[in-house]
């Protein structure tokens, strides 16, 4: 028989690995509501809680009544509107470069600009713990593909040495699901000795990352001419939808005549434009979000190690608690959401086999009363995962 979708479904059962869709019935936000019930939810990327805020919400409002609701084409025939156009020259501000394009979706801005910019004999050199469209975006190009060591500028270097053609260094500015940032100066140095091009994808840095939200490169100082092909999505900290690609002039020309995954596919509602454009504006302009995240991030990473906790080496919202086996992992969140806690078990292939984790991610919405509440009852959740008898443990 083909298609015998029954057995790979029981063989994901099998193997803890069935994935289920927590229903939410409220807007994002801390206290939500999931399949029916009251949670604290410690499992969102809307890191500066923008994505219920009353000003963006009624940006968006304001938005639809101007623009309407649909972009009704792609943006080369004429769905690219005034509001698109707006944010791609206030994104071009907001990143310091002479022009930002805007996408629908960052999967689809990572497939756009690593396609349209390697291709059959050229390379395209990957972190191993990239974002899978940043791998998948790889693939697709049909340049050489090859990964270096999580992080490792040395192990880079050595694909360099083997680099034929253009070649495109493409890393996550930080890793979605380890937190920790790139080494970007390392990076960057050995690209720039080979003549490679980096390409950043900063999905979970903007916003959290840098003194005015610029993410990795403001972090550390680094330009255009160090990462000339810039990545953020606006569904994360921006709290709304879309991506965008920051560059040169030429760049952003490049991905407009070339890049597929832009061509061919609806703009975004120019609504949505409308509220990034209001949540840009938030997200530059009133700092106390990423100072009272910061100190949540300070707070949790403290009570967590006091409890005993694996913590990884990361500076950001993204805390990741290591557990080891998927079995495990989801043991742990399945007592957590007994009591009234939502986070995320991430499991392979996600993350590499042996390395579950559940992925806490703090926000600008948050209380240090939260926060407490949180590292109480994983406390609890911890002794009890460590009396329970495990097969794979
Ligand atoms: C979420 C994410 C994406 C995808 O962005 P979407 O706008 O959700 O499609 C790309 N890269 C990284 C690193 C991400 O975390």
């Amino acid at each position: 028989m083909t298609f015998d979708l029954a057995s790979r479904l029981a063989a994901r059962h099998a193997d803890h690995l069935y994935r289920k869709r927590p229903l939410l019935e409220a807007p994002q936000g801390p206290e939500v509501v999931v399949d029916g019930k009251p949670v604290l939810a410690f499992s969102s990327n809307d890191y500066l809680g923008l994505a219920n805020h009353p000003e963006v919400i009624r940006a968006m409002q304001q938005g639809a009544e101007r623009w309407g609701v649909g972009g009704g084409a792609s943006h080369l025939v004429i769905g690219h509107s005034t509001p698109h156009h707006a944010l791609e020259e206030a994104l071009a501000d907001f990143t310091g470069r002479p022009r930002a394009l805007l996408f629908s979706t960052g999967y689809m801005a990572n497939l756009a600009a690593v396609t349209a910019l390697v291709g059959q004999g050229d390379t395209v050199l990957e972190d191993r713990l990239n974002h899978a469209s940043l791998l998948d975006a790889g693939l697709l190009s049909g340049a050489r593909f090859s990964r270096y060591l999580h992080n490792d500028a040395d192990s880079l270097a050595k694909r360099l040495e083997k680099a034929t053609g253009d070649t495109l260094v493409v890393t996550d500015g930080v890793f979605s699901m380890d937190g920790d940032l790139a080494d970007l100066p390392a990076l960057c140095a050995a690209a720039k000795a080979r003549d490679a091009w980096v390409m950043v994808d900063d999905a979970h840095g903007f916003g959290p990352l840098g003194g005015t939200g610029g993410g990795i490169v403001e972090h550390f100082g680094l330009g255009i001419d160090d990462v000339p092909v810039l990545v953020g999505t606006l569904g994360k900290a921006f709290g709304t939808a879309g991506a965008f690609v920051a560059g040169s002039d030429e760049l952003i020309e490049t991905l407009i005549q070339f890049a597929r995954p832009y061509i061919y596919t609806t703009s975004q509602p120019p609504a949505v434009a409308c509220a990034s454009l209001k949540s840009l504006e938030l997200l530059r302009g009133e700092s106390w979000r990423r100072d009272h995240l910061n100190r949540l991030i300070a707070r949790f990473r403290q009570g967590a190690s006091d409890i005993g906790l694996t913590l990884m080496d990361s500076p950001t919202p993204i805390q990741p608690i290591l557990v080891g086996s998927s079995e495990r992992a989801m043991r742990l969140s399945a007592l957590l959401r007994e009591r009234g806690i939502l986070v995320g078990a991430i499991r392979p292939p996600t993350v590499p086999a042996g390395s579950a984790r559940l992925r806490i991610t703090l926000t600008a919405a948050h209380s240090e009363a939260q926060v407490e509440r949180l590292l109480d009852i994983l406390a609890e959740c911890w002794n009890r995962l460590a009396q329970e008898p495990f097969e794979n443990a």
